[in-house]
């Protein structure tokens, strides 16, 4: 079978790892059969250097014509770049929220695990680390705060500044929904995150998560307030395997779980729409610091090509057949600079990509 994958190798590092992914999936496609044809667009800085936009609408076009999409990372230093002294608007983010609305991405799927073989790197106390982690945050990434009205204005002479935090109930269902399938096929856990001792939309977050537990007899489901999750996140992250919840809370609470494995070149990412596309990207950023050098770790954009084939293109084998090989690697001891530990030798980007081919 052929699958059209658009790629969007991006700024910094951002080319580097996105060609080890295609070298990997190239390999699993021949292994098992299938042809993933890649189509490349610019997005971020690559495209405001030569469309003077961060995205275009024709890259749009050609994103939706594919079955997935794969990202490598966009954005320059923030500091330096050229590209933020343009208002913010052209900036090379702003293809990101762009391309998510024009997708419809509304799920945003952020797995945090700990490698056995990389348990030293995990930033918490050996005996919580040796309980594990794995576990997988489903973000709602289209509604609330992020993108409700807005404005700063002065009242009596003092600059006051209002944000509304709005979600209906078709918002909340449809991630609910996402996130009970994606914990079926789990632990079978839910942890629904919210603020219900405070915020109306929390209530009816958890009001509406309650109905659709209902069609979900064996999936557990818990409430907990957000200020205890942060809190349990570095108390005992073996405790979670399905983290559901709004945009804010989601965005700080995954950046908090991934940190705590402390390996952020090792954690894929998808945002997926109603239909299951989606978008696959690493969860880390473009790496300015060490592009171009060949020494980045290109594992989080292979694990989030394997995430594409799991749930976008229902490739189940072929995605177990991508974690095994980065698995395999990993108990060999092949490590890129950032996962080593003081005195390891340590290979570049391409051979890692190589190695993890090559156990395929
Ligand atoms: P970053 O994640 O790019 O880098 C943080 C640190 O982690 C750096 O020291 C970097 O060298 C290291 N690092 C990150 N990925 C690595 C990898 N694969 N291998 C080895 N080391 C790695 O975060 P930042 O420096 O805050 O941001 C840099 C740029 O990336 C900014 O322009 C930011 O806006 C952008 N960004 C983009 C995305 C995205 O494309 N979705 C996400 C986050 C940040």
């Amino acid at each position: 079978m052929k699958y059209n994958i658009t790629c969007i190798p991006g700024d910094g590092i951002g080319p580097e790892i996105v060609a080890e992914a295609k070298k990997v999936l190239e390999v699993t496609g021949r292994k098992f059969g299938h042809e993933f044809a890649f189509t490349d667009i610019l997005m971020g800085g690559a495209s405001i250097d030569v469309h003077g936009v961060p995205l275009t609408d024709e890259a749009i076009e050609t994103a939706k014509a594919a079955d997935a999409v794969l990202m490598g990372s966009i954005g320059g230093d923030t500091n330096t770049s050229p590209w933020y002294k343009l208002e913010p608007s052209k900036r090379p983010e702003a293809g990101l929220l762009k391309i998510r609305k024009a997708l419809g991405l509304f799920a945003n799927l952020r797995p945090a695990f700990l490698y056995d073989e990389l348990s030293s790197a995990c930033v918490l106390k050996k005996e919580i680390c040796d309980r594990g982690i794995d576990l997988i945050i489903v973000r709602e990434l289209t509604g609330g705060l992020y993108f409700g009205e807005r404005k700063t204005y002065e009242e009596n002479g003092i600059r006051t500044a209002v944000d509304t935090l709005k979600y209906d109930e078709s918002e909340i269902r449809r991630i609910a929904i996402r996130a009970f399938e994606i914990a079926g096929k789990r632990r079978k856990k839910i942890t629904s995150v919210d603020k219900a001792n405070v915020l109306d939309s929390s209530r009816l977050w958890r009001a509406v998560v309650n109905e659709v537990a209902k069609d979900y007899p064996d999936v557990t489901v818990e409430h907990m307030l957000v200020d205890n999750c942060a809190m349990q996140l570095v108390k005992d992250p073996s405790q979670f395997d399905v983290i559901l919840t709004e945009n804010m809370f989601g965005d700080i609470l995954s950046d908090e779980a991934s940190m705590i494995t402390g390996s952020i070149g090792m954690l894929s990412s998808a945002s997926l729409n109603e239909t299951g596309f989606g978008l696959y990207e690493p969860s880390h950023g473009s790496a300015p610091d060490i592009a171009g050098k060949n020494i980045a770790n290109p594992i989080a954009t292979i694990l989030s090509a394997a995430m594409m084939l799991r749930f976008s293109l229902n490739l189940q084998k072929e995605a177990d057949a991508i974690e095994a090989a980065v698995k395999t690697t990993l108990t060999e001891g092949v490590r890129t600079k950032d996962i080593a530990a003081a005195g390891e030798e340590t290979v570049s980007c391409s051979k890692m990509g190589d190695i993890i081919a090559s156990h395929i």
